[in-house]
């Protein structure tokens, strides 16, 4: 399998050069070059299998010859033996159409655990090959953050720099990436939104002078083995509500585009998805361009769903890409044209091919409330606010699609972890699994920098590892 970036003029890459890499080098995204397809009957005999044996069926077309079939299985029976729930993402249903996908069962309780589980066992695989150091530069609206780093932490020819932004993420999601205290672990508190954290480190794949010296990679979802994490969870479900011969529709929180554009990976695959309603909380860029052609950003509100707290969604680009037919020149000045606005409309012709499969809602604080005590009333399921917000938008637009279809809700985290905002909407303070241990009695260890790129950029390039025959800056 060959991957090429969105904006057509890098160099193609196999399955280990585009997990080792960041952006690619014109700034574009990687995607297969093609769509690997599932005949029914081969989706039909996934029914029933074991998560880790699942996601090795759906990773192999991916991974070509970048792993064989016997590591491949092992790596995945590694990165999902961690997790809690002997299903890793188990089903529950909420009512007669409702169900939600519980993706935090990982050791930091968000949904980000399932890929960066399995990317850090790939680094690790990869670099072992290779005589060579590798940076993680990485910007995190929260969950990101404590995911990556607990992949990470503690590896050897790995260090990572994690960006959040300062005050803007809930205590339970700071202190677990704060009180990890290994050596190759530097967290780093911005002033300034996740959006300019997001916006540094792109600048950082993009500055030759930080990629001679270092071999910076990503574990943000612009890191496509990341997405194809994500595809195998679209098929479990789906699976168990009777795929392939039943449609299902899954319903998505979503900030980066990652998650959504990994259930959009998995239709393209052959999986039968009715649809997919993605769901924006009041910074709804993506609302906005789903139903009105609208991609402009404006400034980010902070909410109680900092995870998606994003008007800049790094992986739309790649749907932006398949939707103009995989034109890289035409999205290469598209996408000139919005870093220099921040204001990009759809052609026609992306919002035909984006209406055929997505659909979005937008959810007021005061919905995902309402929402939160109707599953806990109704259902007794306490919800985090993310979820909420996708568990609206499923029963908001569930009544666009035939009777007969399931919706899935993707819970994206755990509730525990935002628990001061599920308390307001349940009066419930649902306590922290005994898995992530004593949180609040360790010691916190953070650097605080202003918000430029210049600082930060000189703070890594003072404490990164250099790569093997770089020359000393
Ligand atoms: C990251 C995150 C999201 C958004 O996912 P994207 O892939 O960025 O769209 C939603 N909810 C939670 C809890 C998250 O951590």
């Amino acid at each position: 399998m060959k991957y090429i970036s969105t904006r057509g003029q890098a160099p193609s890459l196999d399955f280990e050069g585009v997990t080792l890499a960041g952006l690619a080098a014109d700034g574009g995204l990687y995607v297969p070059e093609a769509w690997p397809q599932f005949t029914r009957d081969e989706i039909a005999a996934m029914a029933g299998l074991p998560y880790a044996e699942l996601a090795a069926r759906i990773m192999t077309p991916f991974v070509g010859e970048s792993l064989t079939p016997q590591r491949l299985r092992e790596l995945t029976a590694q990165a999902y033996g961690r997790f809690a729930h002997a299903a890793v993402t188990p089903l529950r249903q909420l009512d007669e159409r409702h169900w939600v996908l519980e993706l935090f069962h990982g050791p930091t309780l968000a949904f980000k655990d399932v890929a960066l589980q399995m990317l850090g066992l790939l680094f690790e695989e990869f670099l072992a090959r290779r005589d060579d150091h590798l940076t993680i530069v990485g910007a995190t609206s929260g969950d990101t953050g404590s995911a990556a780093i607990d992949a990470v932490a503690g590896r050897a020819k790995v260090d990572i720099f994690m960006l959040h932004p300062h005050g803007r993420v809930s205590d339970v999601q700071r202190r677990q990436m704060t009180t990890v205290i290994a050596p190759n672990v530097t967290n780093i508190a911005i002033d300034g939104s996740f959006d300019d954290a997001q916006a540094m480190v792109k600048r950082m794949f993009n500055d030759k002078a930080m990629t001679d010296r270092f071999g910076i990679a990503a574990v943000n979802s612009i890191n496509w083995a990341r997405l194809m994490s994500q595809v195998v969870y679209y098929f479990a479900a789906a699976l168990q509500l009777g795929a392939p011969a039943r449609e299902v529709a899954f319903a998505v929180p979503t900030g980066n585009f990652g998650d959504v554009f990994a259930g959009y990976v998995a239709a393209k695959m052959g999986l039968p998805v009715k649809r997919l309603i993605v769901a924006t909380n009041i910074n709804d860029i993506l609302h906005r361009a789903l139903s009105t052609g609208d991609y402009s950003a404006g400034t980010v509100t902070p909410t109680a769903a900092p995870s998606m707290d994003i008007q800049v969604s790094s992986n739309f680009e790649r749907l932006l890409f398949d939707a103009c037919g995989r034109d890289g020149a035409a999205l290469s000045a598209q996408m000139a044209q919005f870093d220099a606005t921040k204001d990009l409309q759809l052609t026609n012709a992306q919002r035909e091919a984006m209406a055929a499969l997505f659909t979005s809602a937008r959810c007021e604080p005061a919905q995902m409330a309402q929402t939160m005590r109707w599953a806990y009333e109704a259902c007794g399921e306490v919800l985090d606010p993310h979820t909420a917000i996708g568990l609206y938008a499923a029963r908001a637009q569930a009544g666009e699609l035939p009777a007969d279809v399931p919706v899935v809700t993707l819970a994206t985290a755990h509730p525990a972890k935002f628990v001061d905002a599920v308390e307001r909407a349940t009066g419930v303070r649902p306590p922290l699994p005994a898995r992530v241990g004593d949180l609040f009695e360790r010691e916190e260890r953070c650097e605080h920098l202003p918000g430029t790129y210049e600082a930060v950029a000189a703070y890594v390039a003072d404490h990164a590892t250099p790569k093997t025959g770089a020359k000393e800056a």
